[in-house]
């Protein structure tokens, strides 16, 4: 694809400004009049809210409402009325927990806290977003993350897990380190059986991992192998982007990342360089995954980094 289109992709998922060889300008806004909430019922009391970013996860009961993430700041009022028309809950969004920093997530931070609900979060995600600085994949993906302001941060944060107790459920958000970034929680809903995965899972292909944000790899596989392991069989999952999914889809997905962490761990065993390895075109055979946002070079490079423990050249912001 061009690189203006990847650029909006990239933009648009990360709600970040990209510093990798093309121009600022070149970026394209979302025109957030067209875009939609679509809710879907996904099981009980819990719903997912399709926009644009990130998905969203709501709890919506007698109690109120939690949701997880909250997309972009100009979506912010689109969400809330979307909420309402459920004609659940009149109550407010009391608690908006965040999976992770990225801005696809965490772009309506400033609204929602506004308007008064409760930010809560892994204390890393606190922590990046105050400082921003840059995200990547350590290669071609690099993203200039400018620090958020003082109402996007959470206000609320944890180091391993926390538990919100509201509607009936004791909604669970566990701490998995050094994923698709540093700072990851997947959240549960046990009494609805519905989990929200952040981006450790995602549909759009090759995933991105943030390794200039303390993601890799091998925590991403380790996360989701676990998860896997923890949750009942037949949970309802929430992908970071794309559609509802089950264990199958989310052992497939970790199934492609080991098989395809494996040849790059073979090829670095046989002194092949980053070069090579795009030569040799040693992922085609997972050509499949290849998507707008990660290609299979980005993937070669985001494995190579990930392995190698290579993070890229620190990227100054303005
Ligand atoms: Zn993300």
């Amino acid at each position: 694809m061009s690189s203006k289109v990847r650029a909006g992709v990239l933009s648009a998922l990360l709600g970040a400004a990209l510093v990798c060889g093309q121009s600022a300008s070149a970026q394209q806004e979302p025109d957030w009049s067209k875009v939609q909430i679509k809710v879907t019922k996904v099981s009980g009391n819990i719903y997912m809210l399709e926009g644009q970013g990130g998905n969203i996860a709501a709890s919506v009961g007698e109690d109120g409402i939690v949701i997880v993430d909250d997309q972009f700041a100009p979506l912010a009022d689109k969400i809330q009325a979307a909420l309402k028309e459920l004609k659940i809950s009149d109550k407010p969004v009391r608690f908006v927990i965040n999976t992770h920093y990225h801005g696809d997530h965490t772009g309506g931070n400033v609204p929602f806290s506004n308007a008064g609900s409760t930010l809560i979060a892994q204390d890393n995600v606190r922590k990046r977003l105050e400082t921003g600085g840059a995200a990547g994949n350590g290669g071609s993906i690099k993203m200039d993350v400018k620090p958020a302001e003082k109402a996007a941060l959470p206000i609320i944060t944890f180091e391993h897990d926390v538990t919100v107790h509201l509607n009936g459920e004791d909604i669970r958000a566990l701490h998995f380190p050094s994923g698709h970034t540093d700072g990851d929680s997947i959240i549960f809903f046990p009494k609805n059986n519905v989990v929200h995965m952040g981006d450790d899972f995602v549909r759009y292909g090759f995933p991105f991992i943030d390794v200039a944000s303390g993601g890799s790899v091998q925590g991403m596989i380790e996360a989701m192998e676990k998860a896997t392991a923890q949750l009942p069989p037949d949970v309802k999952v929430i992908p970071g982007h794309g559609a509802l999914s089950n264990l199958d889809d989310v052992r497939s997905f970790t199934k492609m990342l080991k098989e395809t962490s494996a040849v790059v761990q073979k090829a670095l065993n046989d002194h092949k360089t980053l070069e090579q390895m795009k030569k040799d075109k040693i992922l085609t055979p997972w050509a499949k995954w290849t998507g707008d946002f990660v290609n299979e070079d980005a993937f070669i490079e985001t494995l190579y980094n990930s392995l190698t423990g290579h993070k890229g050249e620190f990227v100054k912001h303005n």
